[in-house]
């Protein structure tokens, strides 16, 4: 179906060989273990996680900027990254990326009018120099950008300005795919607000499929129409944003919600997860969050738990969907 992004059983690992006294061994780093999911034409899905969960490598996965170990990602309908050369340029045009950092996005040689032209000479060169243009005005007031803001470099605009051009350059291309990775993580919490206002705005007046990655499920929760929370590479809970804000069921999304500031609440209701997540390299066997889960039980150190899905809803923990594993069950 056209717009719909499908994804299945993504896997991206990585070889890392490692040296002892004696012996070199080569082990796999998961960055991405197994990710299935959909995004409906016009849907945005939220993803968060800590570094290191694979947010970003999923990323570059969906928009076939590296090669997945095994599934597949699919666009359209169409197999990210395995069509012929000139079907993937055409592709390529249709799905389109907005980074963390704008000022490494970003040619510090070349004005802002000259980015955010230079796509479309690349992609759309039948278009003339009056069209491209008066494209690339529209799109910069959109994005709250004035003409003055074409003439500068991007050192001489704030970070608020320059995420701004990184988004009016991946607009300008009439994306039917957005993927955001951390946007606006690199922003001030004022100029933040501003930001996602703008997407807010483009979001009303643009049809496209979606992806928004930030480490911040409140950034997330006023953006996307679902959130999956991402922990070691998988998928650990998928919902809407309000069933994941207000009704954390995996034992990790309540601890992402606990921290999340909130009026009324006192600083003693926070989880606290013991330790760091585990090395990607040495991912636990069993479930892979049971070292720092506060509910783990006996089964959780050896079975690991499938994302089961309840109408669209859908938990990776033996605690929510086996009900022989009880609550009370002492690990
Ligand atoms: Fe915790 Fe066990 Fe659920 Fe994993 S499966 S999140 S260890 S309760």
């Amino acid at each position: 179906m056209k717009g719909r992004l499908s994804v299945k059983n993504l896997t991206r690992y990585y070889k890392l060989r490692q040296r002892d006294s004696l012996f070199s061994r080569t082990k796999l780093l998961k960055a991405v273990d197994g990710l299935t999911f959909d995004v409906a034409p016009g849907e945005m899905l939220g993803i968060v996680g800590e570094s290191g969960s694979g947010k970003s490598t999923t990323a570059r996965l969906l928009l076939g900027h590296l090669s997945p170990t095994s599934g597949e990602v699919s666009f359209g309908g169409e197999k990210v990254g395995a069509v012929p050369d000139l079907a993937w340029r055409q592709m390529r045009r249709r799905m389109q990326m907005i980074y963390q950092d704008p000022l490494g996005a970003l040619d510090p040689r070349i004005i802002v009018l000259g980015q955010l032209e230079e796509p479309l000479i690349v992609h759309f060169p039948e278009l003339t120099r009056d069209v491209r243009r008066a494209k690339v005005r529209a799109v910069m007031g959109e994005v709250g950008l004035s003409s003055h803001h074409g003439e500068r470099y991007p050192h001489e605009l704030s970070g608020g300005q320059r995420q701004r051009v990184i988004i009016a350059r991946a607009l300008v291309m009439e994306p039917e795919l957005l993927v955001c990775d951390e946007p606006v993580s690199a922003l001030d919490v004022s100029v933040q607000a501003q930001v996602l206002n703008v997407f807010q705005d483009i979001r009303e007046r643009n049809s496209f499929t979606g992806v928004f990655i930030s480490h911040d499920l409140k950034v997330v929760r006023q953006i996307a129409d679902r959130v999956a929370v991402m922990y070691l590479g998988r998928i650990v809970e998928i919902g809407r944003p309000d069933e994941v804000f207000h009704q954390p069921q995996h034992p990790y999304s309540r601890a992402l919600v606990s921290a999340v500031p909130r009026a009324g609440r006192s600083g003693r209701e926070r989880i606290i997860l013991s330790g760091d997540p585990p090395n990607p390299v040495n991912v636990p066997a069993g479930c892979p969050f049971h070292t720092r889960c506060p509910e783990v039980r006996t089964v959780c150190r050896t079975l690991r738990p499938e994302l089961v899905s309840d109408s669209g809803r859908a938990v990776a923990c033996h605690l929510v969907n086996n009900p022989s594993v009880t609550r009370e069950e002492a690990a």
